[in-house]
């Protein structure tokens, strides 16, 4: 039988709707997430008890009062019954399996520990005596950085059955982009243009960046809990990412899989003019999908334009280094895009490739990706780029080529997007 949502289920979900999520920039991640001892982690696991199922009752919500008919769609009743499931995971995991003495003392129940708004900043609260240091924000919440004492095995245990717990969710979850796809293509088949309502596009845009958020809280969590860690890295995000290897290594995909579709040597030459050292704070895997799908789309440009030519124009990525930002620009000669067609290609599902099936799989990892055809490749990045306070650009000179500006917040403290 279907996956129904129970009124008692119900109740929780209205309950959690009512907080609102609270968001962690790179840098508080970084700050947390060093040498954690137990006692962070299970703080972590604390935050995250609280704060996925707050996030996650509010998806819910949203999927369940979509504009027009969208919501009754079977792809989009599937995902958001991933959702509840996810939710109701969550909001049963058994916090009685601490021992009673830390229970009372470290974990809250839930929310009552979020900050009133008048609090200044809570990175300078002085600390409780003893074992506490003093506070490390997460959001408008805080939770007590912890020393390296003797921690009870319950509470290892406990830390490593919520991380359990939140992988599986992660992998759950793991086909929503391309069932969401799919549940957008049942909607357009009763309609006769198939151009996505702004609504719809402003859905969608705010349902994939809160995704993004829960996989890294989710991801960042799983990382730290599984020590130890590689050198350079917090969790997922390494502090000494080195661009030029980046770019690197997108390069090398991007123009396998272009050889892969168009033929040996069907592909321009990428040059990178980028210090061999600059490195900077950042989520490799998601510098990687943006470099990756954006060198894709230049690379298909090209040869599109060009044919089976004996030499092909090459593409340039230029990197600048600012105080602010870290701005990557590709450019290529693949032709460009009409003016009046550059609002569209940052529309989900746009594409001016032969349409690709949808692969339940794809966006699992980030090189299965095909050539191109999703029309995901440009919106998907303008998340990624902007989740972390940067954000994606591109000018068109029709008939000759296209810039893309890749900005990237060196700071790293901007707030994380949430609505
Ligand atoms: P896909 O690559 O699957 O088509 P994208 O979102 O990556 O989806 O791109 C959408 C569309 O934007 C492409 O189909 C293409 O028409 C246009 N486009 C993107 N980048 C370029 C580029 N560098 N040069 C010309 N057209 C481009
Ligand atoms: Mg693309």
């Amino acid at each position: 039988m279907a996956y129904q949502i129970t009124p008692q289920l119900r109740d929780k979900i209205n309950h959690f709707c009512r907080f609102p999520q609270t968001g962690v920039s790179l840098r508080q991640m970084v700050m947390f997430g060093q040498n954690p001892s137990q006692g962070t982690l299970l703080r972590a696991t604390q935050f995250l008890a609280d704060e996925l199922p707050i996030r996650i009752a509010h998806r819910i919500k949203e999927l369940e009062n979509l504009p027009h008919n969208l919501g009754e769609m079977p792809s989009i009743i599937k995902v958001k019954n991933w959702y509840a499931q996810s939710f109701e995971d969550l909001i049963n995991f058994p916090k009685a399996e601490l021992p009673s003495s830390i229970r009372d003392k470290f974990t809250s129940g839930s929310i009552i520990q979020k900050l009133p708004d008048n609090v200044p900043h809570p990175a300078n609260n002085p600390g409780r005596s003893g074992m506490l240091k003093p506070s490390i924000p997460i959001g408008r919440r805080y939770y007590t950085k912890v020393d390296d004492i003797e921690w009870p095995p319950e509470v290892h245990y406990y830390n490593e059955k919520f991380t359990k717990l939140i992988e599986d969710i992660k992998k759950r979850h793991n086909p929503v982009v391309s069932t969401v796809a799919q549940g957008i293509l049942e909607y357009n088949r009763h309609k006769t243009k198939t151009v996505i309502e702004t609504d719809i596009q402003a859905f969608l845009d705010r349902f994939y960046m809160s995704r993004i958020g829960i996989r890294i809280l989710i991801g960042q969590h799983v990382a730290l809990n599984k020590l130890p860690s590689r050198p350079d890295y917090v969790g997922i995000i390494c502090t000494k990412t080195n661009i030029a290897q980046a770019v690197q290594e997108a390069a090398d995909n991007a123009k396998f899989i272009c050889e892969e579709h168009y033929g040996l040597f069907r592909a321009p030459e990428i040059q990178l003019h980028c210090s061999n050292d600059l490195l900077f704070t950042y989520v490799p895997t998601h510098l990687s999908h943006m470099l990756f799908e954006l060198l894709k789309n230049s690379l298909r440009a090209v040869v599109e334009k060009f044919g089976e030519a004996d030499e092909y124009p090459p593409i340039k990525v230029i990197v600048a280094e600012g105080r602010e930002d870290i701005t990557i620009k590709i450019s290529d000669e693949g032709g460009g895009i009409p003016r009046s067609n550059i609002p569209l290609v940052w529309t989900y599902m746009y594409t001016t490739a032969p349409a690709q099936d949808l692969d339940p799989e794809f966006n699992q990892t980030d090189f299965r990706a095909p050539m191109a055809g999703l029309g995901y490749g440009l919106p998907i990045s303008r998340l990624y780029a902007r989740y972390f306070g940067g954000d994606l650009k591109l000018i068109s000179m029709e008939g000759y080529g296209t810039d893309v500006y890749l900005h990237l917040n060196r700071i790293s403290n901007s707030d994380e997007p949430l609505q």
